[in-house]
């Protein structure tokens, strides 16, 4: 029975998207549901999602930020106001049309993103120099009407958290923008053990209507890349379309400038396609539901092991977040596969001998190590197994990274680069959207971002000229 579990996972090397979807089914993180383009997140993907909040609420609130929610319609006018925005959005918007049985006088929109609503209530709330900055999130779900979707990755209906803020200053808006895009990448790379690029979105690729768009941008282990959060600069384009201005300290009515950021279940996505592997889920300790699962092998001795295994259960239960697999109807073998497509981190075995031995065997789930511990020591031993084991995920996954960044030396060789490897391009760029799109016709790849490390570009990979940036390009989600 034991092996029914593992072969019905297709191979990541053979079909690495077959394998994403059975590695979300077979781990019961989400199932199909019958509205075209949905999902429904099941018990224990939702308590991946669970943990995420629990983070970044956090550190959202410790830059300051207060949690509100707004509504789910936005009347149409509304969303006209701001041309751009809505021109970006509009294929994806999803209407209603009725109430009952009698048809709207205006169309409401099923909110794919909160700036008009919000912006709205901000020109009402927003007076005085004192009323700022105003810095609130929301957590919510939204609504897009894509045309193909995958679990998790895109999906018509999605839960995020977006926040949402004015400021008195473009300085103070600026500020804002970049503190949230760290806040993120601290979040992915130290929680979700996922490396990130930390970088500005070119014009093209940017947010409708924002005037800059910051974002981090993760390598999947089929090379592609993952948008994993953004944040915008808005400016003042909002803010004058909806006008939302207040009296400065100087006598003057003056516009705010304003910013909004998110971060979406995509990271589910991120998490399972950075660290997965043939055996299901790896999931780092820090943002996994279970750290510990408990497998008691009871050889002849059912009532002296289980005996054991409880009582060592009640030891850690408090420090670690363990559960103990006393199922009676499956196999020690069954569960062990079982733990490790759900990508528990640690699995800790016990039978007759090591309970005679007063031990217990820790099982890694990243690297499949054995190590037998004294009960005496397990506490100590679980802390400094679980920090190394977050530690070695986040290394594994920066080193495929950095193997897997090549930089072409012409438009030839990155077009060649593209498809015969997996990964990024890091190239110079002019900074036209010419050269850009020409990258994208040619091999699929857009650009990702313009990184904030060290530039000292030479000339473009496309046209030849003087290269303003280095950015870099790939396949993406
Ligand atoms: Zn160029």
């Amino acid at each position: 029975m034991e092996e029914n579990l593992l072969k019905e996972i297709t191979p990541k090397s053979r079909d690495f998207s077959q394998w994403y979807i059975d590695v979300i089914l077979k781990a019961e993180l989400a199932d199909y549901s019958p509205v075209r383009g949905c999902m429904v997140i099941r018990p224990y993907g939702f308590a991946i999602w669970e943990k995420m909040q629990y983070f970044l609420d956090q550190r959202f609130k410790a830059t300051g930020h207060k949690n509100a929610y707004f509504p789910l319609f936005i009347p149409e006018s509304l969303l006209q106001k701001e041309v751009e925005h809505v021109e970006g959005f509009a294929p994806e918007v999803a209407w209603v049309t009725h109430g009952g049985h009698d048809e709207l006088s205006e169309r409401i929109a099923v909110r794919p993103t909160s700036e008009t609503i919000i912006c709205s209530m901000y020109s009402k709330w927003i007076r005085s120099w004192r009323d700022l900055p105003v810095l609130i999130n929301q957590w919510c779900n939204v609504v897009r009407w894509e045309k193909s979707t995958k679990p998790f990755l895109r999906t018509a209906e999605f839960l995020w958290q977006e926040g949402h803020t004015a400021h008195r200053t473009e300085e103070e808006a600026e500020e804002e923008t970049l503190r949230m895009l760290e806040v993120y990448r601290d979040f992915v790379e130290s929680d979700l053990a996922v490396p990130v690029i930390k970088g500005k979105k070119s014009e093209s690729e940017k947010f409708a209507g924002a005037l800059r768009t910051y974002t981090i941008e993760a390598m999947m282990s089929d090379g592609k890349a993952l948008q994993a959060g953004t944040s915008h600069n808005l400016g003042q384009h909002f803010s004058k379309v909806f006008d939302i201005t207040y009296l400065d300290q100087d006598g003057q009515l003056k516009n705010v400038w304003q910013t909004s950021w998110g971060v979406s279940t995509r990271l589910i996505g991120a998490l399972i396609m950075t660290h997965g592997d043939d055996r299901g889920l790896r999931i780092p300790p820090k943002i996994a539901p279970i750290q510990v699962a408990i497998v008691p092998i009871y050889g002849k001795k059912k009532e002296f092991v289980l005996d054991k295994a409880m009582k060592i259960f009640n030891m850690i239960k408090e420090e670690y977040r363990v559960e103990l697999d006393d199922r009676d109807e499956y196999t020690p073998g069954w569960k062990f596969s079982e733990w490790e497509m759900k990508g528990v981190p640690v699995r800790l075995e016990i039978g007759p001998r090591d309970v005679e031995k007063q031990q217990v065997i820790l099982v890694r789930r990243d690297t499949g190590e054995k190590l037998a511990v004294k009960e005496q020591d397990l506490e100590n031993e679980l802390n400094k197994l679980l920090d190394d084991i977050q530690k070695n995920m986040y290394d594994q996954a920066r080193n495929f990274m950095n193997e897997n960044i090549w930089q072409p030396t012409d438009f030839a060789d990155l077009k060649k680069t593209l498809e015969e490897k997996r990964g990024f391009i890091k190239a110079n760029w002019c900074g036209s959207s010419d050269c850009e799109n020409l990258i994208k016709e040619e091999t699929g790849a857009t650009m990702r971002c313009i990184p904030f490390e060290e530039q000292n570009p030479g000339k473009c990979i496309v046209c030849g000229k003087k290269a303003k940036s280095i950015a870099y390009f790939a396949k993406s989600y």
